[in-house]
């Protein structure tokens, strides 16, 4: 099964290298034509300029973009050109309301759908370790299972189209809650002037121990805010559970409070650093 990889952002670049290293990978698209032209050259792959031509040669089309409106566009630019009986798998993350529209888009053209996003981080997707929540038909995901192995350690099948966007949706509030933990709890120890590679040492071998802490505890305390995952991406995200919120009725106050904390870092010009970059409004300045 050859296929094609759109978007080669800090997770797609390294998702799409390890498809090339196990033989699936064919062909790369990126709207900013430099970054496919460059790994399509190590990788000895395709680059196409555009999406259509992509999904025209292959017989599963990867997506990882930004946000909803990247999707549907993409969506919207290979359903002319996609074979049928190919499969899309989009791997951002985006609201299930854009997964299902996804899918029936697809459908017309008897193309299936996989809604698979993932948690990891850029770590995971180097490693090929993510952990994916896949919505749609089991036999889609049967036939494409070989190659989302060689991206994720951990694929979960969640139910119908839709239900890894929404599953997605609660871990995105998760790391919000944990980013938010993480960065009040280490900017506390900074203020009792404590030793911090040796309090991220113990706390992570503890009960409180955890990724986040573990992967950007001590970058935090050093003002570094390399992405990572962009700050910008998580409120989108942010955004996508407090409308989803809106409609099932849940209640998430953490998650307004972080909204509010990552609009006032993006206003400041941080919306680009990694969403540890909140650690910038908890430390005494
Ligand atoms: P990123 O580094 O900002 O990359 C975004 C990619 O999407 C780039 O290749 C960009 O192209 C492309 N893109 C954006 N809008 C597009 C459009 N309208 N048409 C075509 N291409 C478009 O983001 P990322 O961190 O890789 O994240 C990608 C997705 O994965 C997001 O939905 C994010 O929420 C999700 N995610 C991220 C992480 C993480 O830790 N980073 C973890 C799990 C899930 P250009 O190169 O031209 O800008």
């Amino acid at each position: 099964m050859q296929a094609g990889f759109i978007g080669l952002g800090s997770m797609g670049e390294w998702m799409a290298r390890n498809l090339a290293q196990a033989g699936f990978l064919s062909a790369v698209y990126n709207r900013t034509p430099a970054k496919a032209t460059a790994l399509a050259k190590e990788l000895q792959v395709l680059a196409y300029d555009s999406p259509e031509a992509l999904a025209a040669k292959v017989e599963v089309v990867f997506i990882c973009v930004s946000a909803d409106q990247d999707v549907i566009d993409i969506i919207n630019a290979i359903v002319n050109t996609i074979k049928p009986d190919s499969i899309v798998v989009d791997m951002s993350t985006v609201s299930s309301a854009t997964a299902i529209l996804a899918a029936i888009k697809l459908a017309e053209k008897q193309v299936a759908f996989l809604d698979a996003p993932v948690s990891g981080g850029v770590e995971g997707a180097q490693k090929g370790t993510l952990s994916m929540m896949v919505g749609g038909e089991t036999k889609t995901l049967c036939r494409v299972h070989p190659l989302l192995e060689t991206l994720a350690t951990r694929i979960i099948h969640m139910g119908p189209t839709g239900t890894g966007q929404g599953t997605k949706a609660v871990n995105q509030i998760m790391a919000a809650g944990i980013n938010q933990a993480v960065t009040e709890a280490l900017a506390f120890a900074a203020a009792q002037q404590l030793p911090l590679p040796k309090v991220i040492e113990v706390i992570g071998g503890g009960a409180a121990g955890n990724w986040f802490l573990e992967h950007r505890g001590l970058s935090m305390t050093q003002s570094v805010f390399k992405p990572g995952f962009k700050l910008a991406l998580h409120h989108k995200d942010l955004k996508i559970c407090q409308a989803m919120a809106k409609q099932n009725g849940a209640s998430l106050p953490l998650i307004d409070v972080t909204v509010k904390d990552y609009t006032q870092l993006i206003t400041d010009g941080y919306g680009d650093e990694d969403i540890s970059a909140l650690y910038r409004l908890k430390v005494k300045t």
